[in-house]
C-alpha cells in the first residue's frame, strides 16, 4: 500500500498514526446503469485538522464540504485537539521511543541512568 501523507503539510502518516481520513467517491444519479467511482482517501494529521477547523472557511464547494466535516469532528470532543497538542509537544515521540524518526530524535530529552 502506498504510504499516506497529510494533504496539507505532507507529513507522512503511518498505519495506526492518529489522523483524520476523508473518503470521497462519486456516483451517478438518475442514469442507468448506476455507476460508482472508486473511493479516494485523503488524510490530515491532527495538527492540520485542528488548524483547518479553527481557521477560515476555504474557497470552493468541495473544500467547504471537507472543512465542515473536519469541523464536526474537531468540535465534537477534544481527542483530536489532544492528539495535535501531543505531537506539538513531542510527547508522543517521547512515549514511543524506538519507533521515532531521526527528525524526532533531536527533540528527545536524554535521560541519565541513576547509580
Ligand atoms: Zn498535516
Amino acid at each position: 500500500m502506498q504510504p499516506l501523507s497529510c494533504l496539507r503539510c505532507r507529513r507522512e502518516i503511518e498505519a495506526g498514526d492518529k489522523s483524520v481520513a476523508v473518503y470521497m467517491f462519486a456516483q451517478t444519479v438518475g442514469v442507468k446503469p448506476r455507476q460508482k467511482s472508486t473511493a479516494q482517501r485523503i488524510c490530515f494529521c491532527p495538527q492540520c485538522a485542528v488548524s483547518l477547523a479553527m481557521g477560515m472557511p476555504p474557497e470552493g464547494a468541495l473544500n467547504m464540504a471537507a472543512w465542515q466535516m473536519i469541523r464536526d469532528l474537531v468540535s465534537a470532543e477534544p481527542s483530536l485537539n489532544q492528539a495535535a497538542w501531543e505531537s506539538l509537544r513531542g510527547v508522543a515521540a517521547l512515549l514511543t521511543s524506538g519507533t521515532e524518526t531521526s527528525a524526532n530524535a533531536g527533540w528527545r530529552v536524554t535521560s541519565r541512568r541513576a547509580g
